[in-house]
């Protein structure tokens, strides 16, 4: 069995639709650029990993809480966020093909990466786009207007008049959700700092780039942690917080030599210090989660602008603070991506033919065990019987139809760990045979003994 090099984005694009895992947005109406569908298979994959995240950064992680915020906040929110001023990408139109272009994308894309458009003003990004004449990814001209700072917020009305009064934001990040709700959390449950409060849900940006699959999406999910501790703290936080990071991720199969750590070259303003991780994909090594010691900027902004005390008090020694924020932030559908990218592989069998796998851990794998009768008049009934056992213990699919070697490479292909097929010897000797989606070897296992088998498999 070999390995086949030739996977590239179009072929897991491909893939994820005709296995049901993810569709293009609204495809039956054209589509809408840079918006998917997660489809019956991919949802679970999302589930098990919004599980797991939940799991480590909400009631692992020593004093965490969970929230579920708003999506649609009071505007003043974005105000005090610095979001409505300066949440902003640096545009240039084509002037050829009328097309539209993030500028420092286009410089990291023609560099590969080589040159940080990330520390260039506007002027310095205008000047070496012209300069080194670089063109548009559509028309292949360098004639472009100059740069304008494009606001990622998707604007809506509240109401049914179209004043800008009434005009309210989606939110572009779930954060701004568990800053507000800093004082709500800690006086409701008594908190002592430090604690964390994580929540996952839905943002949205105006992105204007193509994205590569779901790595760049109008509308994605984000899983955010604030770690809420003294100043003078922070930094020992933030190292713990990158090293919890990176033991997560791994957690989820991801391999530790595909992820590495990458330092912001520019802080944003309020940032102390700030990292991403980066996995590497097939198209080179992207952002899949942020780490940043935001100080004390959202709590104080926050009280400046509704005017309500956001200060901390410490009963035991009687100061009262705005504490300091550790923010560990996590796109779901980059991670989603990573694990898609890691897991596929089109594998050369030794007969020749070719076995399409998604090798995912088994804890993540969205269906975990398929219960197969290999002929349906037979061993229908007894494979029914298994699988209504199973079926409320793990995500178990029951599958009649087409041949055992078909069913099989249906499985493998969504990455389904573990196959049980029922057979003659089910009926006379109560034993049932599972197949390894990796090894694809069988073993036999007593009726009785399949609930501890798959469990012992799984928390392995
Ligand atoms: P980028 O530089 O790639 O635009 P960012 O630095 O703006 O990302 P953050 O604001 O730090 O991203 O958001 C936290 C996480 O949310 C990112 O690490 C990423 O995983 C995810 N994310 C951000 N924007 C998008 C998007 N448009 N589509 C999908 N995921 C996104």
């Amino acid at each position: 069995m070999s390995k086949n090099s030739k996977i590239n984005m179009e072929k897991l694009v491909n893939h994820c639709k005709n296995m049901g895992i993810i569709f293009p947005g609204s495809e039956i109406y054209g589509g809408l650029a840079n918006s998917w569908d997660y489809g019956p298979i991919g949802c679970e994959l999302k589930l098990n990993v919004k599980n797991a995240w939940w799991k480590k950064f909400v009631w692992e992680s020593e004093n965490s809480q969970g929230i579920d915020s708003a999506i649609l906040m009071n505007p003043k929110v974005w105000e005090a966020s610095g979001h409505l001023a300066s949440f902003t990408d640096p545009l240039m139109d084509c002037k050829e093909c009328k097309t539209r272009h993030r500028a420092d994308k286009l410089i990291e894309e023609f560099t590969k990466n080589q040159v940080n458009a990330d520390k260039m003003s506007n002027k310095e990004m205008e000047t070496f786009i012209l300069t080194n004449n670089i063109p548009c990814p559509k028309c292949g001209k360098c004639n472009f207007t100059p740069i304008r700072q494009f606001n990622l917020m998707f604007e809506t009305n509240r109401g049914v008049t179209k004043e800008s009064a009434n005009t309210i934001y989606l939110r572009p990040e779930t954060a701004q959700g568990e800053f507000v709700n800093f004082i709500n959390v800690q006086r409701s449950l008594r908190l002592k700092v430090p604690f964390g409060i994580g929540q996952i849900g839905k943002a949205f940006r105006n992105e204007i780039t193509p994205g590569n699959f779901t790595f760049r999406t109008i509308e994605f999910e984000q899983m955010e942690h604030q770690w809420f501790c003294k100043k003078g703290t922070d930094e020992k936080y933030y190292d713990f917080y990158k090293q919890y990071s990176m033991e997560f991720l791994t957690s989820l199969g991801l391999p530790k030599e595909k992820l590495r750590f990458k330092d912001h070259d520019k802080l944003a303003h309020y940032a102390k210090n700030a990292c991403d991780v980066q996995y590497e994909f097939m198209m080179g090594w992207d952002e899949i989660n942020g780490i940043h010691n935001r100080t004390d900027f959202d709590l104080s902004r926050h009280q400046q602008f509704s005017g309500k005390n956001l200060e901390y008090l410490d009963q035991v020694t009687g100061e009262k603070y705005i504490p300091y924020i550790i923010e560990a932030s996590y796109g779901l559908d980059r991670i989603i991506l990573a694990l898609l990218d890691n897991a596929f592989e089109i594998e050369i069998l030794e007969d020749g033919s070719e076995r399409e796998v998604l090798h995912f851990k088994p804890s993540i794998a969205p269906i975990k065990v398929a219960v197969l009768p290999l002929i349906k008049k037979l061993h229908g009934d007894v494979a029914k019987k298994i699988y209504n056992e199973l079926k409320s213990k793990f995500r178990a699919i029951y599958d009649d139809t087409g041949s055992i070697g078909k069913r099989y490479r249906r499985e493998d292909a969504i990455g389904t760990p573990f196959c049980i097929t029922i057979d003659d010897e089910t009926i006379n000797q109560n034993t049932v045979t599972i197949r390894d989606r990796d090894s694809m070897k069988q073993e036999k296992v007593k009726v009785d003994d399949i609930f501890n088998y798959l469990n012992n498999k799984f928390q392995g």
